[in-house]
């Protein structure tokens, strides 16, 4: 699989052998993001590389169950406008509405193109693709009752996605450098001229030289110690980002699932309350009905999880501990268990030992995704932000997927809108690129020392002598993680981490190291950008401000009004920059996009007060 393209040889004064390559374009990951940017830009006839420290088949896409949403129509009558209000709603209106806008407009499309790549969507008797309900989604803006809009594949929806999309891409002329694991961006001058990176299985350093370079790395749920990510979710192109002073954005919205196996943190999909299962606590009650009156165990992620948490706190949790809650399906005809969740009855039954068909799951709120990442515009495009000067392009760089933060799920990301995210995304990086740059454009020089400053952290975590383990530090981190925010201080101790790796060769000690130094940088500006907002909005809820703070008071009557400005007030993107040298966090605010991308097509939709 890998076609090397070897180039011109740099100087760098380094043990390691380096080998140059140049490429019109180089995409770091090869999840459903990373694969559908790649064969995009080789479609378009882009000399593309796709870099990726896993087999493509292995990213955390794969493990995707539920679905992804499109206003398809096939089981009542849809339109993508009341998907666009959903998740502008969903977002607790942190979203930027001109990318919600393109997302929900594209996914129709994006389905369709879906299925003629061979994708095997679950069908309805006539033979249209079936769409179950999902969390959030509603018809006639929120006026028409439970939508049916989330496409699948039984519950193994990003399996086939990404078995699809892999299949897809063998297609096209793209040269993957599999194990590949990418260390830093080469920056010059605020432009990005691609990345440097290490081979796994020989110890060689790679620096790709490139035009265009996009990050499709996935998130960084291992920050946390239980939650449904990969081990491989380590946040590396949001680290890679920090550390070439960019911001990050947004990073304190982490969702929770509501519905984490309890104990062992694996994902049950929201799919199964799709289908028409129930929560109950230990009373047999079904308490959704009193929190979300309207769509009960369908509200939103965010809703959920707070009520399940609420009712572990008032006592009636399951269990001898009674911390935790249950998930009903044996009321469901085993038929319909076994043809729409066969593999949430398997992972029930090794996880917890339950039968679904007689017995309830037992299931808490996990860790399961990032809101948060690279700001990027609608096209894909990696932003910055001054007061001065708006929203900036930083040229050369690209973000896609989990990694990024376009932003279309604000405080709280609806189910089924983060596949949808991914194939809509990747392939507007492509679009945009082959937009403004044309195959085989002359690559500006690059100094001949770019990237000493990765292959010299390399050596210190290779040759640091001290006695800790990075799997130590690590559990460390993640416990830390989840009770306190003592962090900003934890967070030295990586950089004085003491692991024992030595050889190059297949060093996977090493490259946890590197992992773990990544996880850090997102943990503390994690932390900081929570610490910061004083309201609960979404995913982000705190005792102490209990109340979503906008620039209006909903509540009231909005006539005579007057709307705060944007330092007093939270309806607004958190950026965030770590000092490499303290690991101390600065923190700046950018207002949030309200206008949709074409007023007469699609109305933005003011704020208001979120109840489901
Ligand atoms: C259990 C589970 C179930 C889910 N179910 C759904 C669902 O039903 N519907 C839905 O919409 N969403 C779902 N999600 C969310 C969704 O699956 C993820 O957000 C999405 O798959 C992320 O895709 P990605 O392409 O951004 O990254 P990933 O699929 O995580 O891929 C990351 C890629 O980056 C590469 N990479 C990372 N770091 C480096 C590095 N340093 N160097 C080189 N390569 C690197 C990896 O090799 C990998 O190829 C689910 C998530 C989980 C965890």
């Amino acid at each position: 699989m890998c076609l090397c393209f070897v180039g011109r040889c740099f100087q760098m004064s380094t043990q390691y052998p380096v080998v140059d390559h140049e490429f019109d374009a180089v995409v770091v990951g090869a999840g459903g993001a990373g694969l559908r940017a790649a064969f995009g830009l080789s479609e378009a006839g882009f000399n593309t590389a796709c870099v990726t420290k896993l087999f493509p088949t292995r990213s955390h896409t794969v493990a995707a169950q539920g679905g992804i949403n499109a206003a398809l129509g096939n089981m009542e009558g849809d339109d993508w406008r009341w998907h666009f209000y959903d998740t502008v709603k969903g977002s607790d209106w942190l979203g930027d509405q001109d990318a919600i806008h393109y997302m929900t407009e594209q996914a129709p499309h994006a389905v369709v193109e879906l299925e003629n790549f061979g994708m095997p969507f679950s069908r309805t008797e006539d033979g249209k693709i079936y769409q179950r309900a999902f969390g959030g989604q509603s018809l006639k803006y929120g006026k028409g009752g439970q939508a049916h809009r989330c496409c699948c594949v039984a519950d193994r929806t990003g399996h086939s996605l990404l078995h699809t999309l892999y299949g897809r891409s063998l297609r096209y002329d793209t040269s993957y450098f599999v194990e590949y694991f990418a260390l830093d961006l080469l920056m010059e001058d605020g432009e990005c001229k691609g990345v440097i990176a290490l081979c796994m299985e020989d110890g060689s350093i790679h620096r790709f030289r490139s035009k265009n370079t996009v990050i499709a790395t996935g998130g960084y749920g291992r920050t946390y110690f239980s939650c449904t990510s990969a081990h491989t979710s380590t946040g590396d192109g949001n680290a890679m980002v920090t550390r070439a002073g960019l911001p990050c954005q947004d990073l304190e919205f982490v969702q929770f699932h509501p519905t984490g196996i309890y104990g062992a943190g694996c994902l049950i999909t929201e799919g199964c309350r799709g289908e028409g299962g129930i929560l109950i606590n230990s009373e047999g009650e079904r308490f959704m009905e009193r929190y979300a009156p309207n769509a009960k165990d369908l509200a939103s992620r965010d809703v959920v999880s707070r009520s399940i948490t609420i009712e572990i706190r008032e006592g009636r949790g399951c269990g001898p501990e009674k911390d935790h809650a249950y998930l009903q399906l044996h009321h469901l005809p085993p038929q319909q268990l076994a043809t729409r969740l066969p593999g949430i009855s398997e992972t029930a039954m090794i996880f917890a030992g339950v039968d679904v068909t007689k017995e309830p799951i037992p299931v808490l709120p996990t860790v399961h995704y990032n809101m948060g990442g690279i700001p990027t515009n609608y096209r894909g495009q990696v932003i910055t932000h001054t007061h001065e000067e708006g929203d900036k392009v930083v040229p050369g760089l690209f973000a896609c997927g989990e990694a990024a933060c376009a932003s279309v799920h604000g405080a709280n990301r609806l189910g089924a809108n983060s596949l949808l995210d991914l194939v809509v995304f990747g392939r507007a990086c492509a679009h945009t690129i082959a937009d403004i740059c044309t195959p085989g454009e002359k690559l500006s020089p690059l100094k001949p020392n770019a990237g000493e400053e990765s292959v010299a952290n390399l050596d210190k975590l290779r040759f640091a002598d001290g006695n800790i383990r990075t799997s130590e530090i690590r559990v460390n981190m993640q416990k830390m993680f989840c009770s306190s925010v003592s962090l900003p201080s934890g967070i030295h101790s990586v950089f004085t981490l003491s692991p024992s790796p030595s050889g190059i060769v297949w060093n996977t000690d090493l490259v946890e190291t590197l992992e773990l130094q990544n996880l850090m940088l997102n943990a503390v500006q994690t932390i900081n950008s929570a610490e910061q907002r004083q309201e609960s909005r979404g995913a982000h809820s705190r005792e102490d401000f209990k109340d979503r703070m906008d620039e209006l008071d909903y509540a009231k009557p909005l006539a005579g009004q007057v709307r705060k400005p944007i330092e007093e007030h939270w309806r607004k993107h958190t950026l965030s920059t770590v000092d490499p040298k303290t690991g101390k966090v600065t923190l700046k605010y950018r207002p949030v996009i309200d206008n949709s991308l074409d007023a007469e097509d699609c109305a933005a939709i003011p704020p208001a007060i979120r109840s489901y």
